[in-house]
């Protein structure tokens, strides 16, 4: 990401004052301060954008590095310490050097100016979010070419049936924090020569949550969650892939007194099939006959993820056939049609004969019939690779 220049981020030029300097970055952080543009993402950033410019040209040596090396000259390695690194600071970070800026020392302690103190109060309470779980599940070519739904147990963190996830022992009720008043933040108010200015940060008592425990729930410690056991229904989709990751929000862990639940991430693991394997979503099976049903033809079963199919050999089947059940593969998982079953066709030749079957062969083996006399049509591998590769 390209960084923008900290000079233009003030709108002050490359041999502007220190007063300069001060006095721009006031500007911007009045303008864009979060409390005047509650939930405006974009002013955030500025905000942002122009602490971290003034964190560097308000310091001398950090301005001449800046001036010569650019940012990289004052990257997180070459900062030196300060709490900054390069790539952004917190808004408490921000807030914490506010009084620097706007403290008292500019005389004009107490003047109201413009429109007063910023900010309603709108104090966004922290929410605790529950992490995520992660299961892993089996399932057959058979179970991936239809959808199935597998219910699974898993351990996982609940709300506590006591306190109701509240984490307070029952009867009671936890408290208002009395440090923040509920709000999560302290908010600390300094007066400047604009008139008074309300910076806050999470309120250190209760971490944000705006309430405390006056008795912990005996049961849960008052966390709020227990460990338990769930069964989770779990509806796979036809189409699925090994490794594949499908994710269920809010079948995660529960959070802490009340939050928001993590998110239950399943990863789709592929059962090998005895006969059939996969390659992408067409099935391939390596089907063996012997030589008189070759010569003779025949209809022979072949397994499919529907159960048998009977397919008919015509007389005269060459070994290295392909065959292809068009649709008898799996569905594509984002409903494009369906792959094939192909059915590679191999002629079983005897490892071993009696003295009868001998004479048989030796009897056949001269017959003008049994001389190999392939023709284009009769497709051997070679063949087909020749025509995938041309
Ligand atoms: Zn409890
Ligand atoms: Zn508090």
């Amino acid at each position: 990401m390209n960084k923008r220049d900290y000079y233009d981020i003030l709108g002050v030029s490359r041999d502007a004052s220190a007063a300069e300097i001060k006095k721009a970055y006031r500007k911007m952080a009045i303008k864009y301060h979060p409390d005047k543009n509650p939930d405006n993402k974009e002013a955030e950033e500025m905000f942002k954008e122009a602490a971290e410019a003034y964190e560097v040209l308000s310091n001398p040596e950090k301005r001449s590095r800046y001036d010569q090396f650019g940012h990289a000259g004052v990257g997180s390695s070459a900062a030196g310490g300060g709490g900054f690194s390069g790539g952004g600071m917190s808004m408490d970070d921000i807030f914490s050097h506010f009084g620097d800026i706007f403290g008292g020392h500019f005389g004009f302690g107490g003047g109201s100016f413009g429109g007063g103190s910023f900010g309603g109060g709108s104090g966004r309470r922290r929410v605790n979010k529950g992490s995520n779980l992660r299961v892993r599940v089996k399932l057959t070519l058979e179970e991936m070419a239809h959808g199935v739904e597998k219910k699974i147990k898993i351990k996982k963190y609940v709300p506590c049936h006591a306190c109701n996830g509240t984490g307070a022992e029952k009867g009671t009720q936890p408290a208002t924090c009395p440090t923040c008043h509920g709000s999560g933040h302290v908010t600390r108010v300094t007066n400047t020569f604009l008139g008074q200015m309300q910076t806050s940060s999470t309120c250190p008592q209760c971490g944000g949550e705006g309430q405390i425990i006056t008795r912990k729930c005996t049961v849960c410690q008052g966390h709020g969650i227990v460990k338990s056991e769930e069964v989770v229904t779990i509806n796979i989709p036809a189409g699925v892939n090994d490794g594949m990751q499908l994710s269920m929000s809010g079948k995660g862990n529960a959070a802490a007194r009340g939050g928001i639940p993590g998110d239950l991430i399943i990863l789709i693991v592929e059962e090998p099939h005895p006969e059939l394997k996969r390659d992408g979503n067409n099935l391939l099976y390596d089907l063996y006959i012997s030589f008189p049903d070759a010569a003779l033809g025949t209809s022979i079963d072949v397994p499919t993820v529907d159960g048998k199919a009977r397919i008919k050999l015509p007389a005269g089947t060459q070994g290295g056939k392909v065959l292809r059940l068009k649709g008898k593969g799996l569905p594509d998982v984002n409903g494009y049609g369906k792959g094939d079953l192909l059915i590679n066709v191999n002629i079983w030749t005897p490892r071993s004969l009696s003295h009868e079957e001998k004479k048989i062969l030796e009897n056949l083996k001269n017959s003008p019939n049994f001389k190999p006399n392939p023709t284009s049509k009769d497709k051997s591998y070679f063949a087909r690779m020749r025509e995938f590769f041309s």
